[in-house]
């Protein structure tokens, strides 16, 4: 069977086609989205005891990214491509017990109310990896996922949960 032209065939990319994902400098990311972002990850930091300050780094699609072979070497970039494209990505949890600052990646064109949840979301999988969280990878996303609209629910008004809810749909 022949490979899609966009199918990833491993974790490293060697062979792909695919885009892969590059940074966005925060001086490139619209504010509404860099605001509700950081107030996203305020409030689950401060909810989950996480260190206050969330460090956020931002991407989006770019040329084919090839994983370097030596893990030691990886930076955030590579670890954010590290994992089989999907191309609907919209954050990703840094590496975490690395460094005492916890990372996220958020993907730079998220609405900002969009970028808020995701924020949430991704807090908890950090939060998860801290507390050696117990479960599969599906009672991991069901997890962070009832976290993250429990804490917009405080934040935002009904008609902009319903948006998100619309946003969060479109795969
Ligand atoms: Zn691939």
């Amino acid at each position: 069977m022949k490979a899609e032209p966009n199918a990833c065939i491993d974790m490293f990319h060697e062979g792909c086609q695919h885009p892969g994902w590059q940074e966005v400098a925060t001086g490139n990311v619209k504010l509404g989205t860099l605001g509700y972002a950081r107030r996203g990850a305020d409030t689950a930091a401060r909810r989950l005891g996480l260190a206050p300050v969330i460090r956020l780094l931002f991407f989006e699609r770019g040329p084919a990214y090839r994983l370097q072979p030596d893990p030691l070497h990886y930076s955030p970039l590579d670890h954010l491509n590290l994992a089989p494209y999907d191309g609907q990505l919209m954050g990703k949890a840094g590496p975490t017990g690395l460094t005492p600052q916890p990372t996220l990646w958020l993907r730079a064109s998220l609405p900002p109310a969009v970028a808020l949840w995701v924020a949430c979301h991704e807090s908890r999988h950090v939060w998860q990896d801290l507390t050696a969280f117990v479960g599969g990878l599906e009672e991991a996303e069901d997890d962070a996922t009832t976290f993250a609209w429990a804490t917009v629910e405080g934040l935002l008004a009904p008609e902009a949960i319903r948006a998100i809810a619309a946003e969060l749909d479109w795969g």
